[in-house]
């Protein structure tokens, strides 16, 4: 009861907005779902380009306000800070769903992971500062390590929110610049399943390159559901026995691997990485095997790091990118997992 008090008191005071009160700037994006603009606030004019996000959105608009409103209630900082939402009917091309966010930076992990600075740039960022050490694997290691904690501690607040994503992939993982952490974005896949909501994976929706094998979160035995957005109560038996929140696992294991491995960056290397696993039968361990002895130096430093200490990297991805979801760790133990004892970047410096 006092949760619903709360929600609404929120609700009640939180500042709403109109079309006439957002001002477009440069697009960001554009999916078959809707496009991605940066706004500045008629109100509240702002001197660089826009302080804010909006997505004109389809009709998956709808589940993406209500995931954002669920996350700003319950894990607010695993997601970027969303502000409102809302149906706009006067559109040109028919009713949309408007959303709008605080621009959270310049950069996706996408756009840090091309560089060829990463993750060095990654570090900068974080820190705030350039350090002047020697670069060398165990730096990067480091670094990484801190990249992986901040993703899998963001991924554990959806998912013990309830709320699997879906489409975990580095675009649509923002480097937050106010908070100099990672924030997951695009939540227009996600599935709310302790309430049902968008309990029906949209298949086709799901990216390829970062899915998990399974493709459909939940198992083939779970009784099928109304395709539309239901609040019938699932639950927590069901997610126990599916562990749909795994699938998320898989992508975060793929963009670890892309994170040490410099030559499995770029899409078609993805692709085909993901071709030579599925021909292992998804065993990471005989993937090893297969590339290992005929590996490029690019190939092998991503070895090397995960290797280090002991190969406790190694292990951690091996325990994310597994055919069977209920095989694979999840948020919360990876971030118990040795890999993550070792000092981090931050105690470089600060904490964190
Ligand atoms: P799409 O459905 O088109 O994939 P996203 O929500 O992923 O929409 O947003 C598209 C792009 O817009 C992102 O990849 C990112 O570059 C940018 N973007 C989205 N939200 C934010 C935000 N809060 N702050 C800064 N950039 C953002
Ligand atoms: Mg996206």
């Amino acid at each position: 009861f006092d949760m619903f008090v709360l929600a609404f008191v929120e609700r009640l005071f939180r500042p709403t907005y109109k079309k006439d009160d957002i001002v477009l700037g440069k697009k960001l994006g554009e999916g078959s779902f809707g496009a991605v603009y940066r706004v500045s606030l008629a109100k509240k004019p702002s001197s660089k380009g826009g302080d804010f996000v909006l997505k004109k959105a389809t009709e998956y608009g709808a589940v993406e306000i209500w995931m954002n409103e669920r996350v700003r209630r319950a894990c607010a900082n695993s997601c970027a800070d969303f502000l409102y939402g809302f149906l706009e009917n006067s559109s040109k091309k028919g009713a949309e769903y408007w959303l709008l966010w605080r621009f959270e930076g310049e950069a996706t992990l996408t756009d840090l992971m091309q560089s060829r600075e990463f993750p060095y740039n990654v570090e900068a960022l974080i820190l705030g500062e350039v350090q002047d050490l020697p670069k060398g694997l165990d730096r990067e290691n480091r670094i990484i390590q801190t990249i992986m904690r901040q993703l899998l501690f963001a991924l554990d607040g959806l998912h013990s929110t309830g709320i699997v994503h879906r489409d975990i992939k580095p675009q649509n993982i923002i480097f937050s610049e106010g908070s100099r952490t990672f924030k997951i974005i695009d939540l227009g896949a996600a599935a709310d399943l302790r309430v049902g909501i968008n309990y029906i994976p949209k298949e086709f929706l799901l990216d390829p390159r970062y899915a998990a094998p399974e493709q459909y979160i939940m198992s083939t035995q779970t009784p099928s559901a109304p395709s539309a957005p239901v609040a019938t109560a699932l639950s927590p038996v069901l997610w126990q026995l599916n562990l749909p929140d795994r699938f998320d696992i898989y992508s975060v294991g793929l963009i670890f691997l892309q994170m040490a491995f410099p030559g499995l960056r770029s899409d078609s290397s993805l692709i085909q990485f993901n071709r030579q696993l599925k021909r292992c039968d998804y065993d990471l361990v005989s993937w090893r095997q297969t590339v290992e002895p005929r590996a490029s130096p690019e190939l092998r430093k991503g070895f090397e790091l995960l290797d280090l200490d002991g190969g406790i990297g190694w292990e951690l991805l091996a325990s994310m990118v597994r055919f069977k979801a209920r095989q694979r760790i999840s948020a919360k133990t990876a971030l118990a997992h040795p890999y993550f004892d070792r000092e981090g970047l931050l105690a470089l410096s600060f904490i964190q």
